[in-house]
């Protein structure tokens, strides 16, 4: 490890830059959409079959969208068009997710 302030993104091959609200999982802001958006799915993806989502899926959740409300501020500095509506795209998931668990009994445990 060098003491360099630059990190790269974990994936192989990806020579992207890891912003700052990013560190804690040192990731690009591309792969941390990607990632984020591929549980959101799932998740919603369950809700759909009917099956439960657990407290611990949803807190991870809204972690992801702490981290990505907070990433937002690098993306309008860039003005990337396609990193804004991947951000939107993610929300609009989360939002669907909030919305069926409100409507389905399914409690978040620190909402007791
Ligand atoms: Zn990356």
């Amino acid at each position: 490890m060098t003491a360099t302030e630059t990190r790269h993104c974990r994936i192989a091959d990806c020579i992207a830059e890891v912003p700052p609200a990013l560190r804690a999982g040192a990731v690009c802001l591309d792969h941390f959409l990607d990632e984020a958006f591929a549980r959101a799915d799932s998740a919603l993806e369950k809700c759909r079959c009917g099956e439960l989502i657990d407290a611990g899926t949803l807190e991870w959740l809204f972690a992801d969208v702490q981290i990505t409300l907070n990433a937002l501020s690098e993306v309008a500095r860039t003005r990337d068009l396609a990193q804004q509506s991947k951000i939107l795209e993610l929300l609009l998931c989360v939002a669907n997710l909030n919305e069926y668990v409100a409507h389905h009994s399914v409690q978040a445990s620190h909402l007791s």
